[in-house]
């Protein structure tokens, strides 16, 4: 199913995309670009009752795994721990295009599909590698400054992970796609372009350490080197 040797997921009967086909992207230089750079994925999973529930999670990607954390009693990790099949998506909006007509209005977007099983870490190193990914993914550099989990935090968290094999990527870019005859209407069109943009940082009361340089200037658009 996967190649890591030529770095392109094979698209499965599951991961071919139908709609817009042309806007698939399956290789990892793609998909690793998608997950490096967001913040927040949406992980999809069924409870015990067969509910489908859709969370939001953070996340890193590891090589080429996607590990996730959360409470070792909490019903999202606990599930996944029991390698159930998962859906996760990770999108990244880069605007809207506004169309002549109601019905072209779409956006501009990066998104992503992983499909897989997820198990349980329970290797204290390897829970520790996917935790201090965690914390460098949303800071990158960060897990030097803080203190690691202790063995009472780390008891309580839970770390599953993903393989990255069953994958697709969709990106939609440029301006609006109208009928020919709506071209002559007189409204605006075109794109707004849109981006994650950091505030200015706001020390704690009790910090008096300095402002790191990955808080300021902080930019999500880094390309982690594919460590497959
Ligand atoms: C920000 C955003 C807003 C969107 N808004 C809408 C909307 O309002 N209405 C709507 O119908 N669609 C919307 N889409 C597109 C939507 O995600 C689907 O691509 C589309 O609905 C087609 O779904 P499908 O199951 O028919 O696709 P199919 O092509 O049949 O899906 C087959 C497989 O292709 C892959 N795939 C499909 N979509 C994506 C995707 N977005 N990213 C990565 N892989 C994908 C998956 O592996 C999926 O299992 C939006 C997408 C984004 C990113």
């Amino acid at each position: 199913m996967t190649s890591y040797y030529n770095k392109v997921l094979e698209p499965t009967s599951r991961t071919t995309l139908r709609r817009r086909a042309g806007r698939a992207k399956y290789d990892r230089a793609a998909i690793d670009a998608i997950l490096d750079e967001g913040l927040v994925g949406h992980l999809g999973i069924c409870d015990p009752d067969g509910q489908p529930v859709v969370l939001p999670v953070t996340y890193a990607r590891l090589a080429d795994d996607i590990v996730f954390h959360g409470a070792a009693l909490g019903r999202l990790l606990g599930t996944l721990a029991q390698g159930v099949p998962v859906c996760f998506t990770v999108t990244l909006l880069d605007g809207l295009v506004l169309a002549r007509s109601a019905f072209h209005h779409s956006m501009n977007y990066r998104s992503l599909v992983v499909l897989g099983e997820a198990r349980a870490l329970r290797d204290t190193e390897a829970k520790l590698a996917a935790l201090t990914a965690v914390v460098d993914h949303v800071a990158p550099g960060r897990s030097a400054d803080v203190r690691g989990p202790s063995r009472q935090e780390l008891a309580a968290t839970e770390v599953a992970t993903l393989p990255l094999r069953e994958a697709s990527a969709k990106i939609r870019t440029g301006p609006p796609v109208d009928a020919a005859e709506d071209y002559a209407l007189p409204c605006w069109a075109g794109e707004l372009p849109l981006s994650l943009a950091a505030g200015a940082p706001l020390a704690d009361a009790r910090c008096a350490a300095p402002t790191p340089a990955y808080i300021d200037p902080y930019r999500r658009i880094h390309a982690k080197s594919i460590a497959a």
